[in-house]
């Protein structure tokens, strides 16, 4: 065999000689075998649920394990790599229909709550002064005896005292809880009522401004299949309510289906970034534009005349009447937006079809946020948007049946659980709850809390530190946190839960227009004895 013109990686011709072509045979051979190796490994990649797989990474064998995310309250699928015992990576599960295949940065890193450094791995019991920093290990049969105790001697006085009321001094606050109805069971069978979420610091505005006019608290965009969408605050692509299935169908309907997307935001948001036109209207105005958006659909005669007459409660000439105020010159001046773009923005959502609004959770977080949020719902009712293909569509939610019997509630209310002082409130008032214990309406003899910082994440943070640093106003605390936090450094006693990649719970999000129930299973076993 002739010898072969090589170019070397500086470009110079040079002479391969038979010997050299026999070496290279060879190290295009190993080269093959990597090659090989490698492809097993891109496979990896590839999610074969419930099989073994190969780590890109170290080549070892690992396992797949299908999971159901809960760093926040979206719910999305994922799946687990497991990697002698130890969880290695996580990925979107593209089996999940919401999902598809992609978690967000949060959910990826989501293995880290396993392994904290300073997750609480056994009981603690408190020794010093209350948020002194001195605690005793016991075991959990110690402590859960302790807090049986506790709730014991409650219960015990409410039966020789025939006073029901006085069992609603076993309370349970949770921030996040996605027990499945546990929490609720474990309380009524305790016979209270004091069971406190932490809603109205959350998104009760948009419940209430949805809740009165629809039904459901949420809405559910068919953004893939529409052609004009107005986004009112919410930062769908980066991290609103649903962000990881809403912003993966936003996507495929701006750059899929070349819909149009006008945002309004106070600040140039990565949603507005992305938009084909951006508006930055004083803060809270978002309800005033919808209204003269609708002023105008309804004065020009672009409404959805059968759906007005069909699915709502009004009359064209009403609407008309009650919108009379609301024109573009005055939202401009309350919103800085311009009349004309008002005007126009409008009429091309009233024209063009189909088109959704979405506002979770911009305008709902700012004040009067149930009547805005109910003035962008109206938008999608009178031009007959609502429950249509590429529309604003009613969200797929689902129940898991709770176990039967089902446990009475409690006889008497508690009033921390529902305050006489906003008595048509639908959703609870849990920022009073502090002043209400302080003010001496109602008596906490041990209190519970799961998923809950309120010493941190509440307003007037420091009442609700006053709160738990009282032993007069809270004799006894428990915490069901696996980590030290500002309100779990302020318990009696520490009872710490396991993270959601290492427990059962069913689940089921309306996150997008699939409908899916899913269950949370382990990952790993839990860590210690947790
Ligand atoms: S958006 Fe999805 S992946 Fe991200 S934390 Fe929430 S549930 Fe997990």
């Amino acid at each position: 065999m002739s010898d072969l013109a090589t170019r070397n990686t500086e470009g110079d011709i040079g002479r391969l000689s038979r010997r050299d072509f026999i070496k290279l045979g060879a190290a295009v051979g190993a080269a093959a075998g990597t090659l090989s190796l490698g492809s097993r490994r891109l496979m990896a990649m590839e999610q074969k649920l419930g099989s073994d797989d190969i780590s890109a990474v170290t080549g070892a064998q690992r396992q797949s394990v299908p999971y159901t995310c809960l760093v926040c309250n979206i719910e999305d699928g994922g799946v687990a790599f497991v990697e002698n015992g130890r969880i290695v990576k996580l990925e979107g599960n593209m089996d999940h229909p919401n999902t598809r295949g992609k978690l967000c940065a949060k959910g990826n890193s989501g293995f880290l709550h396993v392994y904290d450094p300073d997750r609480i791995m056994t009981p603690l019991l408190r020794t010093g002064k209350r948020g002194e920093g001195k605690w005793k290990r016991i075991s959990y049969d110690e402590a859960t005896s302790l807090l049986a105790k506790k709730l014991r001697e409650v219960i015990d006085r409410a039966q020789s005292e025939s006073d029901d009321a006085i069992l609603n001094e076993i309370v349970f606050k949770w921030g996040r809880n996605r027990t499945g109805g546990a929490v609720h069971r474990f309380m009524q069978a305790l016979g209270s009522n004091a069971m406190i979420n932490h809603t109205n610091i959350c998104e009760s505005s948009k419940k209430v401004g949805l809740e009165h006019s629809w039904g459901p608290d949420i809405e559910s965009c068919d953004w893939a299949n529409t052609k004009y969408i107005i986004n009112f605050g919410s930062n769908v692509l980066e991290t609103a309510y649903f962000m990881n299935p809403n912003a993966q169908r936003l996507v495929d309907g701006v750059v899929g289906n070349k819909a149009k997307l006008v945002s309004f935001d106070v600040r140039l948001s990565n949603t507005s970034a992305f938009a084909d036109e951006a508006y930055f209207p004083y803060p809270g105005t978002d309800g005033v534009i919808a209204l003269a958006m609708a002023h105008v659909i309804m004065n020009e005669g672009l409404y959805d005349a059968a759906f007005i007459r069909d699915w709502t409660n009004v009359t064209v000439e009403q609407l008309i009447a009650h919108l009379k105020p609301y024109t573009p010159e005055f939202a401009e001046q309350e919103s800085t937006v311009p009349a004309r773009d008002i005007r126009r923005i409008a009429r091309e959502f009233a024209t063009t079809k189909p088109a959704t609004t979405f506002s979770y959770r911009g305008p709902a977080k700012h004040v009067y946020g149930a009547y805005q949020e109910a003035a962008i719902h109206m938008l999608n009712v009178i031009t007959g948007n609502v429950e249509k293909k590429g529309g604003y569509c009613l969200p797929r939610g689902m129940d898991w049946p709770q176990p039967q019997p089902e446990q009475p509630r409690g006889k008497t209310p508690s009033v921390l659980a529902a305050s006489p002082l906003y008595p048509l409130a639908s959703h609870q008032v849990s920022t009073h709850v502090p002043y209400m214990i302080m003010k001496g309406e109602a008596k906490v003899s041990v209190w519970m809390h799961l998923y809950d910082n309120p010493v941190y994440t509440y307003p007037s943070s420091h009442v609700w530190a006053h709160l738990f640093k009282d032993e007069g106003l809270l004799p006894f605390v428990v915490s069901f946190s696996p980590y030290i936090s500002e309100t779990t450094e302020l318990a009696d006693l520490i009872i710490p839960d396991v993270t959601y990649l290492e427990r059962h719970d069913p689940e089921s999000m309306p996150s997008g227009l699939y409908p899916c129930l899913s269950i949370r299973q382990p990952v790993v076993k839990p860590l210690g004895g947790t």
